[in-house]
């Protein structure tokens, strides 16, 4: 058992079914983030653990104990959202005191709180002024510093950086970062941004259209997404998905995307593939299993050759994100590190080679991972 236990939740709104049956824990101290796109059930699973909104079925514990039929006031969980949540006529000083007043705290330790909390995130010289006047930035500190004053037995965190401009943004997420570490309790952090839950997750639900769709560390994730929606929601650029036509040969399998073009596949592979019926697979090749001749490879295994059109080249900090066109309608994306750029000229031709070990295949119909042995 977790710290937070989220047994089998579903939840619906008229005919409209907004969550089906969700399933995960989030340990002591961890940091688990909630990602998906807008409309997928993010926010109605912290309100159903905060106590706003009730399940249709499903149990919630914290430490242990069945909070599903509490009302809010007595589940102890912290909540930070969108839209901070303050009251915009009260001071700073008084939205962060407010939780804590009204569970009776007596006023020594409501001051000493408030002062410590503002102290950490830099409000001490806006204790007096009006939430109302203060900046996007500093509301959401505000609403931080209330989280940080109080003693919850969760904190969860609902979009809460996208008010915010990105300059502010990565200030904030230090922030939460330092409030999560200062608590050691659990944290639940909604997102859609799937960059930003890469960046900050201990480990990682992706959901949508009110199904978990996975749960696992960023790299799992990355690395072995459970469907062909994960693998095309995560990354930047996301794994390409490719369809192609399974081949044998006798060092192992392949897939045939193109005539001239064959993904090799590690004799991992073969167990899995001889007893898969079809020969239609989907392929999933990350990005940054593409390389150019020379480049070191990691651990030279299974390796692949295409040639390839540099189609629109793409520049990131220390890499370049490229994309090929590997026939009519066929492109791929790559992301290539130490390359000489002068090679990337749109419409040039260039050899390309793709990591074996990297590939993922996933069955047509179903859409789910097929898995090596
Ligand atoms: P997310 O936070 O992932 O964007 P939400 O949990 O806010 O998603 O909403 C999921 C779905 O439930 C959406 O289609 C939304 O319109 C619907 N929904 C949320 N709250 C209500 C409500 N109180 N009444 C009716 N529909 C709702
Ligand atoms: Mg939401």
């Amino acid at each position: 058992m977790g710290s937070l236990d989220v047994q089998g939740l579903s939840k619906r709104f008229g005919s409209h079914v907004v969550l089906d049956n969700i399933t995960f824990s989030v340990a002591e101290g961890e940091f688990f983030v909630l990602v998906g796109p807008s409309g997928g059930g993010k926010s109605t699973v912290l309100k159903l653990i905060c106590g706003i909104e009730m399940p249709d079925s499903g149990r919630i514990f914290l430490n242990g104990r069945d909070i599903t039929p509490l009302p809010p006031r007595q589940r102890n969980v912290g909540m930070v959202f969108q839209d901070y949540g303050l009251y915009p006529h009260m001071n700073v000083f008084e939205n962060i005191a407010y939780g804590l007043e009204a569970r009776g705290m007596p006023r020594d330790e409501v001051s000493r709180r408030v002062q410590e909390a503002a102290a950490k995130l830099g409000l001490t010289p806006l204790l007096d002024r009006v939430v109302v006047d203060l900046s996007g930035g500093e509301q959401q500190r505000v609403a931080l510093a209330r989280a940080l004053a109080k003693d919850a037995d969760i904190y969860l965190f609902d979009e809460p950086l996208s008010n915010l401009d990105p300059k502010l943004r990565a200030q904030a997420r230090r922030d939460i970062q330092m409030v999560h570490r200062a608590k050691g309790k659990p944290s639940l952090y909604v997102t859609h941004d799937q960059s930003e839950a890469l960046a900050i997750a201990d480990r990682i639900a992706v959901i949508a259209k009110g199904r978990l769709q996975q749960v696992g560390t960023p790299n799992d994730l990355l690395r072995h997404p459970a469907n062909t929606f994960v693998a095309g929601f995560l990354g930047t650029p996301s794994m390409n998905l490719l369809r192609g036509r399974l081949v044998s040969a006798p060092e192992g399998f392949g897939v045939e995307v193109l005539p001239d073009f064959v993904v090799r596949l590690p004799q991992t592979w073969n167990t899995t593939l001889q007893a898969y019926s079809k020969d239609q697979v989907i392929l999933g090749l990350p990005p940054v299993a593409f390389f150019l001749p020379g480049a070191q490879m990691s651990e030279a295994g299974v390796v692949s050759t295409v040639e390839a059109e540099v189609d629109f080249v793409e520049a990131m900090v220390s890499e370049v994100v490229v994309a090929f066109r590997l026939g009519q309608d066929l492109f791929i994306n790559a992301l290539l590190a130490n390359v000489d750029e002068t090679l990337l000229q749109p419409g040039r031709r260039l050899t390309l080679h793709f990591d074996g070990d990297r590939a993922c295949l996933f069955d047509p119909e179903t859409e789910q991972a097929l898995l090596p042995a």
